[in-house]
This record gives structure tokens, sequence and C-alpha cells, in this order.
């Protein structure tokens, strides 16, 4: 603890949800991104972090990258195109199911989050990092995946342990064989797996964190969370289970996000030997769940992500 904690590198997409009302054309935008969630969400429990990714030269990308700096995240290596920034429209089915609907955007690999680029990566990457989160939906584009495909063979070069917030939009990829032999490659380097449920079944036709856990053996820990019905999860072989605590849950928007940041900051400040002790790895799930639970209890995904203290009252409580 004498020397200054190592940010934390997340790697990936930015973009805005614009979440629309149910009735009207109108909609409210919501910055949003698996690895931007997780870089805010992180800085809120007080470890540094840092983005890397791609934002267009445009209104939206300043706005991104404004929130994203009002939050504490080192924006330093955002590249900027003249690509636009992504904006995905997002829809509530009548079960309060989010869907997510068409592109504003004729080509989807048009926009700037695909644009992110190896050269980029290169200059920016420091290997000062305590971790590498990568993002899957910019996998999707070979310009933004060969960037990426940089950024975690230098992360194993420097040993930087990699995790991976595997967020599966179907709008974003032809099919779930295809995404999976796309991102499967990065899946075998991951030194920690987050997956919502939903996603693991689509992809790997298994929530089972045990037989996900044997077809990436490289990973330490293997977590599949499932909203309110908790988390189920596989650590060094061991298994465990947290369910989810009872709040009242507005909307679940970056729950996942808001989890996994909690786990790694846990996991860096016990250091990763923890995820070897079941009890320790139990107290680390609680505290996550805990960080999931109140990302819901408010909209949006950036806007809701939980401080230590509220987690430390709700584990309390
Ligand atoms: P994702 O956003 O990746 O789909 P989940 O929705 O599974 O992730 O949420 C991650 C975690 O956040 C869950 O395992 C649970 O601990 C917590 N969580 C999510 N939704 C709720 C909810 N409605 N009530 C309480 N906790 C929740």
């Amino acid at each position: 603890h004498h020397l200054p904690a190592q940010p934390v590198t997340c790697i990936g997409e930015c973009l805005i949800d614009r979440l629309m009302a149910p009735d009207s054309l109108t909609g409210t935008d919501y910055p949003g991104g698996a690895p931007a969630n997780v870089a805010c969400a992180l800085v809120k429990l007080g470890r540094a972090a840092r983005f890397l990714g791609c934002i267009g030269q445009d209104v939206a990308g300043d706005t991104l990258i404004q929130r994203l700096q009002a939050i504490g995240v080192d924006c330093q290596g955002v590249q900027r195109s003249k690509a636009p920034t992504r904006q995905v429209i997002v829809k509530r089915n009548a079960m309060g199911e989010r869907w997510f609907a068409g592109f504003s955007h004729s080509d989807p690999s048009g926009f700037a989050d695909a644009r992110l680029s190896s050269d980029w990566l290169q200059l920016h990457w420091s290997q000062a990092t305590a971790g590498l989160v990568m993002g899957t939906l910019a996998l999707a584009y070979p310009q933004s995946r060969a960037a990426m495909a940089q950024a975690a063979t230098l992360a194993q070069q420097h040993d930087v342990p990699i995790i991976i917030d595997i967020n599966w939009r179907p709008m974003f990829w032809p099919n779930p064989a295809i995404a999976l032999e796309i991102i499967h490659d990065f899946l075998k380097q991951a030194t920690l797996l987050k997956w919502s449920q939903d996603d693991a079944q689509e992809l790997l036709g298994t929530a089972d964190p045990e037989v996900i856990a044997r077809q990436f053996p490289q990973a330490k820990a293997v977590l599949v969370t499932a909203g309110a019905a908790g988390c189920t999860y596989v650590a060094w072989g061991q298994r465990g289970y947290q369910p989810a605590f009872a709040v009242p849950s507005q909307d679940t928007t970056g729950a996942g996000d808001a989890f996994l940041a909690a786990f790694l900051c846990q996991l860096l400040e016990r250091g990763w030997d923890s995820l070897k002790q079941p009890q320790q790895v139990a107290a680390i799930v609680a505290y996550a769940s805990a960080a999931g639970a109140l990302a819901t209890c408010q909209a949006g995904a950036i806007a809701a992500q939980p401080t230590a203290a509220e987690i430390a009252a709700l584990l309390k409580a």
C-alpha cells in the first residue's frame, strides 16, 4: 500500500443508449458501453481507471468524454474519429425487458467505436496497469478487433490480467455462432470472465460456470450473473452462489458492469490469490452483488453506479 494504485485500463466501445419513452418518439440519452461503464464504476469506487476507445468528433462524442472526465476517468487514450459516435435505440417491451433497435447509421462498422486503430493503441498503451478490462461489442469490427488483440498481447507480455465483460447485443452480430468464433480467441486469454446468464446460454449453450470454466481453463474465475436471480460462479474450481439483494429496482441497465467493477476493485485490493479461498471469493461476490443491486435503483448505467459507502451500507442492512 505504499505505491499509488495502478489504474485499470478499460478498452472498447463507448456509445449512447437512447432510451425511448414507451408511447412516443421522445427518448433520453444515457452514456454507455460496457468498458466505459466499468471505468466509471471503478473510479466511483476509488480505483483509478483509464478508457481506451474511439469516439466520434461530434456533439455526442464531446458529451461522452465530458461525462467520463467529470467522473474522473483518464480519457487521454480516447481516439477521435470523423465517423459518428454510436447511438443505439433502446426500447422496453411490456415485460420491461430491453431490446435494441436500428442504427442511426446505415453501415454498422461506420461508427467511431469500430475505428480504434492498432497504431493508436500502440501509442497509448501503458503497461503500468492493474488490469485490462475488455468489452465485446468493439470486437465485432475488424479494425477495433485488431487493436484490442494488440492490447491483449501487450497485457499478456506484461502479466497484466485480462478481464472480459461479455455483452452480446444481437444487432451487432450476424449470429451467435459467428459471434462466439470471433470472440473465442479473446475468451481463451482471459484471467476473469463475466457472463450474463442469457449471453452465456445464447453463445455457449450453457450458463453453468463450471462447464464454462472447463472450456476456458486459464480463467481463474468465471462469473455468471442472472439479474434478480443472483450470481453463480467458479473460482479455482470451487463453485458458489450468491442470491441477489432485494432492492427497489427501476432500471437494470449496467448492473452487470457495476457488478464486475466492484468485483475487480475488491479483487485488486485483496490480491488475485484470494480467488483460491472460497470465503474470500464469497465476500467479493457479495460485495459485487450489492453494487449490481444498487445500480438498478436509478435510471441509466453510469449515473446509478454506487459508492463504496453505499455498498457497505447495503451489506450491513
Ligand atoms: P447484466 O447487466 O450483465 O445482464 P445482471 O442483470 O445479471 O447483469 O446483473 C448483475 C448482478 O447485479 C446480478 O448478479 C445481481 O447481483 C445484481 N442485480 C441485477 N439485477 C438485479 C435486481 N433486479 N435486483 C437485485 N440485484 C440485481
